[in-house]
């Protein structure tokens, strides 16, 4: 495919008062190459050690597979995120929260954090939780969820965190595959109007996890809504009768840098999910460094992340990273949608929210629902956007760009994973020029290469797999539990490199575009097509709300090319209608990209954290309805249905 024409400029008054220059960039980035260790030496300084480390990288990709940084320091995560911050921003914002309706909100200083976070690690040692034990949370987007998460921290407990919308099975399985003996939970959770049972569907889990040998000894419940939940005594305990007895006074537990922060499971888009774990002192190092860089963080800033704490964006880019810095965090309980589509920019406007982060999916949601309901709030506060989580398709950037940012803000493609701790490839904000969809360059010390599929590094302008070539502090360390499912998932496709999984296309300049997962990269008749970029030439025809496009079996071209197609509000879907999509692919990419078939559809089939999950996809155009896998992080299985029954009437 051809390089996007599009180059937008970074706006003039925001590189007139950027952290980093273009230049800037690149001297620390070859420094951050050519003397790794001296370059994250420095910038282990940013956070708090008990005990200073004097090891720097210490890591092999060939196995035995080891990954070690910073190995003899001694620290606790909280002290960063909370204790040295008291002196000089003891009374400045750490969380602001937004409930799900409007004007629901409250603020949390750094001292007050830190007095809730020390009562919590407080009540989870009266249960006689400790370093090492793994605890999981399935919480609300409430301020507890990253209280919990913190005194997990506190006391050297390991955290895993489960997504909320996960039903009693998902959350089962997790606490199972972690051997978790402790939940903390709230009565109910609320979003977008309606009432989330989580009680109700961790006392299911915990008679689930029961049968498979996992036993649940206590669940420490808070209370968000007051509803009624059944109780088992003995087992349940409220968070908040057990915190009127406990002391604010809670030394943290000092930690080895390699110690596990915590294990986070990944969102199962191809497959069953890995438990990544993820250790002390390197993540905390990267968070803080990456979440610094990649949104121009300034003393003054508001800064909101519109992921849930249940993902690793909310873990790095809510809780760790922004507390780490001593920012102001904004957590958000509800939908961008609810009650209407200005929401997000409302609370934008009422917090003067200065950093915004969200998903391509959330973009297109909002993008469907017309310019007006952006045009209505001011968004003035508004310095850099940021997305995540999927390639953004180049209209969905544009309108990111032109409406909600006004043509004032840089956007910020972070392209990274739950295994790599924190953000990877990305136009660092006031550095390069943009290119709508392009991750274009690696963080510092991050060092990609495009692989053949041989292995061979390919040069230059090319398409190829995406590895990277050396370790970074925030590498994940292990899947737990199961070391050799780490080696063979990242380690043994490309020997002596980690492979990301993610396929990629660098153009002349150097800029990197991620063109989707290897597997899901489509080959018609010997050319090689990532779905991103069908993707992008769909969604840039008016109608088209969004699409999905996977390969299908087909007689002459080996594949072809399936379409399945979410129009904008109020349009007809006809067989002209299709006819003109092929004739806009065909203008966009050319006659190779044409789409065999157009399937419309309603909705997509989607992960609970917004991506879409094309490997069921492919499935149904392959009308093979039986062995669809894992679905059980589907955020709506009825899609499935009604894909299958298109399909079928077709
Ligand atoms: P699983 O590994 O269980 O299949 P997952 O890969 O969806 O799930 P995550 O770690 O949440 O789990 O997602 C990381 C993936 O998301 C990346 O490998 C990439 O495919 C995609 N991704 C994330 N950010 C971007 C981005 N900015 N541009 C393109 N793709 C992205
Ligand atoms: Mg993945």
């Amino acid at each position: 495919m051809e390089n996007s024409p599009l180059i937008y400029p970074v706006p003039k008054a925001f590189a007139d008062a950027s952290n980093l220059t273009p230049d800037g960039y690149k001297s620390l980035y070859e420094r951050s190459i050519n003397d790794r260790d001296g370059f994250f030496a420095e910038q282990a300084k940013r956070i708090q050690w008990m005990t200073e480390p004097t090891h720097v990288g210490s890591w092999s990709f060939k196995s035995p597979v080891k990954i070690e940084w910073f190995r003899d320091g001694i620290l606790n995560v909280t002290e960063s995120c909370l204790d040295r911050h008291l002196e000089t921003r003891g009374d400045k914002v750490a969380i602001i929260f937004e409930g799900d309706e409007p004007g629901e909100s409250q603020t949390f200083t750094y001292r007050e954090l830190h007095r809730h976070v020390c009562r919590f690690a407080n009540v989870l040692k009266a249960q006689g939780a400790g370093k090492g034990d793994r605890i999981t949370l399935y919480m609300p987007m409430i301020p507890e969820a990253a209280i919990a998460m913190l005194a997990c921290a506190r006391i050297g407990a390991v955290h895993s965190v489960v997504f909320g919308g996960f039903s009693p099975d998902a959350l089962a399985g997790r606490i199972v595959d972690c051997d978790s003996h402790l939940v903390i939970t709230a009565d109910e959770g609320v979003r977008g109007g309606r009432i989330v049972p989580l009680k109700k569907n961790a006392d299911a889990a915990c008679e689930i996890a029961a049968r498979n040998g996992v036993t649940v000894k206590t669940q420490l419940v808070v209370q968000r809504t007051g509803g009624d939940v059944a109780w088992q005594d003995g087992r349940d305990i409220w968070y908040h009768e057990a915190a009127a007895e406990a002391s604010v006074d809670c030394p943290a537990e000092p930690m080895s840098a390699e110690d596990p922060l915590f294990i986070l499971y990944t969102s199962g888009s191809t497959g069953q999910p890995k438990g990544v774990l993820h250790t002390c002192g390197g993540y905390l190092v990267w968070a803080s460094m990456t979440h610094d860089y990649v949104f121009d963080l300034k003393e003054d800033d508001v800064y909101w992340c519109t992921a849930d704490v249940g993902w690793v964006t909310g873990h790095t880019y809510i809780v760790y990273g922004p507390l780490a810095n001593g920012a102001t965090t904004l957590m958000f309980e509800g939908v961008p949608t609810y009650p209407d589509a200005s929401r997000a920019w409302q609370v934008c406007d009422t917090h003067k929210v200065s950093l915004f982060y969200t998903a391509p999916t959330a973009i297109r949601a909002l993008m469907r629902e017309g310019d007006d309901p952006v045009k209505v709030t001011d968004r003035t506060s508004l310095r850099v956007l940021g997305t995540v989580g999927e390639p953004i398709n180049p209209e969905a950037w544009e309108w990111y760009f032109n409406v909600v940012g006004d043509g004032r803000c840089p956007i910020i493609d972070t392209w990274w994973q739950t295994e790599t701790g924190g953000a990877m490839i990305v136009p660092l904000p006031g550095t390069v020029d943009m290119k709508p969809g392009a991750g274009t360059f690696p963080m510092f010390g991050i060092e990609p290469e495009l692989l053949d599929a041989d292995g061979k590094v390919l040069e230059g302008a090319t398409e190829g797999n995406l590895v990277i070539t050396a370790s970074w502090p925030g590498q994940m360390r292990t899947v737990y539990g199961d070391h050799e499912r780490f080696e063979q998932t990242y380690f043994s496709t490309y020997p002596g490199n980690y492979f990301t999984g993610d396929g990629a296309r660098r153009d002349a300049d150097g800029t990197i575009w991620i063109t989707g997962r290897v597997d899901d990269v489509i080959n018609v008749s010997g050319h090689r097509m990532g779905t991103a970029e069908v993707e992008a030439a769909l969604g840039s025809h008016p109608d088209v709300a969004e699409s999905a496009v996977v390969g299908y079996p087909h007689d002459i071209k080996g594949q072809g090319i399936y379409a399945y197609v979410t129009t904008t509000a109020g349009t007809v879907e006809t067989d002209e209608l299709k006819r003109d999509l092929v004739r806009h692919v065909r203008a966009e990419i050319g006659p190779i990209a044409s789409p065999d078939l157009i399937q419309f559809s309603d909705g997509l089939p989607k992960t609970r954290s917004g991506k879409i999950m094309r490997r069921i996809l492919r499935k149904i155009a392959a009308n093979d309805y039986d062995a669809l896998g894992d679905t059980s992080t589907l955020a709506e299985p009825a899609v499935v249905d009604a894909l299958i029954d298109g399909r079928m009437n077709r």
